[in-house]
């Protein structure tokens, strides 16, 4: 995946685009345990949201990174899970750019891999190369606010 601006002149296995349409299954709000990482104002924003004092938001979030990470169950379901997500408007900018991460865009099989745990994955509209491509830089952001590492070196 792209560590230098010359990704844009490369191909990739969706430079005809990916389709994807979310079903709302919840599926990507549960299962093995994982990290959603916010920042300070969307974590302000959602304590806000959740009528919570942002001084008693660590119920919601741990200190990761240059921001926060969303607790989970030990089941590993999302913390605003419960019978869909209750955060949904606020929900972070990483469950908006899912499931266009990094880790799953790797290769195809990655992708293939992806699309076994999401039944979005090849339905609706078709998202973009250049789309995609944006997606991909975002999660690379996010991925380096959160002192993540998305795949081995
Ligand atoms: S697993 Fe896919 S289809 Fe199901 S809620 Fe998550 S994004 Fe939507």
């Amino acid at each position: 995946m792209p560590s230098n601006p010359d990704f844009l002149d490369r191909r990739y296995f969706f430079d005809d685009g990916l389709r994807f349409a979310c079903q709302r299954c919840g599926a990507c709000c549960g299962g093995a345990p994982g990290l959603v990482w916010v920042g300070g104002r969307e974590a302000a924003a959602i304590a806000d949201f959740m009528h919570c004092p942002s001084a008693a938001a660590a119920e919601f979030f741990i200190p990761r990174g240059q921001g926060f990470a969303v607790r989970e169950y030990s089941d590993g379901r999302c913390w605003f899970y419960e019978q869909g997500c209750r955060i949904y408007p606020l929900r972070p900018m990483q469950c908006r750019i899912y499931p266009f991460w990094l880790v799953h865009l790797r290769s195809e099989e990655s992708w293939q891999a992806a699309a076994r745990q999401c039944p979005g994955i090849g339905q609706g509209r078709l998202y973009t190369r250049a789309e995609i491509l944006d997606f991909v830089a975002l999660d690379r952001r996010l991925c380096q606010l959160a002192d993540f590492i998305p795949y081995p070196a």
